[in-house]
């Protein structure tokens, strides 16, 4: 192993991905690895086959948040390009540049695999009108739909690209970053180290607590975050067809009228599948769904979401989302399932009420109670907005929408970064969703293009 390399990626996400590609095409000259504690893409697989192993079994390294292509490789390779959510990177770059580092992301996909896929946007959606209509928001978006297929044939040429002009290290969590007195940097893992000049740390959701760590030992100042806390909704896909056939996924604002919080949809997959995600051994919900027809389902799911903030004396949101999460894990071994007409009539589901009802879950989970689980604040949120959408999709609000618990969206502690995204220290930049900066695919690419060409530019 080289002892010595110009920049050192920390992390192999979409983030780290992103800066290692944009700095292999633009200077050449550098020597560059990336650590990444996962496996290499061809090696990661979730045991979770619906037959032998129905529900996470918490393996060593989590195949769905770990490895080459980091959270998303597995993910629905839905490309977002706005700033209006996603991440705060336009805070940092400006609107229009984050929306430029967007769009070259997508031209990147384009070429590698990715070609031939729709890009679907708001603009001109007569859902909009429909929305402000029944107190919805639609946000505005454009939004590219790689399709779990296709975005995993995206990663494997991009890895295919670099694996000769870059090293890379799977396996190898790297434990620690130390400043040296020259102002580079030591790169420490469990069985040597390594130096470089230049070092980013790009290890999103599942290095949060190390990324905290990290912080708190160099001293690097962070400001607590959100957590987003809530519920998948899975139905029939017919009943959001009108939306996703037109959008593919419309991001939808409802502000409650109890309680004046605002509870948004996330991550819509139509003729999609929902799935355990594994953060930090704790089980909760996601959802994904195919490009190739032959692999999707007759059902759409996606998540609603209500945001929590905290202030003194409390600032651990995550701790918050953890707890919830902890809850539904303990009442129902992982994930529980139960359907809208049940939790409305105050009873829990059972299998045979799951079996009777018209919906097919995609996802095997517990049939329980959600009301013991979620907060009620948030539960009567999460209530008021599916009868709002049923004014906009009728049959959102049917007995049988299964609603499976919890989802949680940890969102990274904000690392101080400057409008280079270089934290305190030059030379040592935080990016992706590990700095709290972004939480999404776009973003999180975008953020590895932008530190890679001011690195490229001043070095
Ligand atoms: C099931 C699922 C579906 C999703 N669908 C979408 C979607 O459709 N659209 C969208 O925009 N977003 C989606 N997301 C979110 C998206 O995947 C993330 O926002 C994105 O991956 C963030 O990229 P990142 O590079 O910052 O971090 P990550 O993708 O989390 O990558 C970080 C990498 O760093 C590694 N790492 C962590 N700590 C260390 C360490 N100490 N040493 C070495 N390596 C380390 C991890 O193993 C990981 O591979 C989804 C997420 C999941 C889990």
């Amino acid at each position: 192993m080289e002892k010595y390399y110009d920049v050192v990626i920390i992390g192999a996400g979409p983030g780290g991905i992103y800066s290692a590609y944009e700095l292999m095409k633009l200077r050449p000259d550098f020597k560059i690895a990336v650590f990444e504690s996962g496996n290499p893409l061809i090696k990661r697989k979730c045991p979770i086959d619906g037959d032998k192993i129905k529900s996470c079994i918490s393996c060593e390294t989590c195949s769905i948040m770990s490895g080459f292509g980091g959270a998303g490789a597995f993910s629905d390779g839905k490309y977002n390009i706005t700033n209006d959510f996603g991440g705060t990177l336009y805070e940092y770059v400006g609107r229009d540049k984050a929306t430029e580092l967007m769009k070259y992301v997508d031209e990147i996909n384009m070429t590698h695999g990715g070609e031939g896929t729709k890009l679907y946007t708001t603009a001109g959606s007569a859902l909009k009108k429909r929305c402000i209509q029944n107190k919805l928001t639609l946000l505005d978006a454009s939004v590219r739909h790689l399709g779990t297929d296709k975005n995993y044939i995206v990663l494997g040429n991009m890895y295919d690209e670099m694996k000769d002009n870059i090293d890379f290290f799977f396996r190898t969590p790297i434990e620690k970053v130390e400043r040296k007195e020259n102002g580079e940097y030591e790169v420490i893992f469990k069985d040597g180290c390594v130096e470089c000049r230049d070092c980013i740390i790009s290890v999103g959701r599942s290095g949060s607590k190390w990324m905290q760590k990290v912080c708190q030992e160099m001293k690097i100042p962070t400001k607590s975050n959100r957590v987003d806390l809530g519920v998948r909704v899975e139905l029939p896909a017919v009943v959001f067809e009108d939306i996703t056939n037109d959008l593919y996924e419309g991001k939808i604002v409802y502000r409650t009228h109890k309680f004046e919080d605002a509870v948004r949809t996330f991550c819509m997959n139509p003729h999609g599948a929902v799935v355990n995600e594994n953060t930090n051994g704790i089980i909760t919900v996601n959802g994904h769904s195919y490009e190739d027809p032959e692999l999707q389902t007759d059902n759409t799911n996606f998540a609603l979401l209500v945001s929590k903030h905290f202030s003194e004396p409390f600032k651990d949101s995550n701790e918050y989302g953890e707890s919830i999460a902890k809850l539904s894990n303990m009442l129902g071994g992982g994930v529980i399932v139960q359907r809208f007409g049940d939790l409305e009539r105050g009873r829990r589901s059972n299998a045979k009420r799951i079996e009777e009802g018209t919906v097919r879950p995609t996802l095997k989970a517990t049939p329980g109670d959600l009301s013991l689980v979620l907060p009620k604040r948030l539960l009567d949120g999460i209530i008021e907005m599916i009868y709002a959408l049923d004014k906009i999709a009728p049959g959102t609000a049917n007995d049988d929408t299964l609603l499976y618990g919890v989802e949680v969206k940890f969102y990274n502690m904000e690392v101080s970064v400057n409008e280079n995204l270089e934290t305190i220290y030059p030379g040592l930049y935080c990016i992706g969703d590990g700095s709290g900066v972004t939480h999404s695919l776009s973003h999180a690419s975008a953020s590895g293009v932008y530190v890679a060409r001011h690195i490229a530019d001043i070095r």
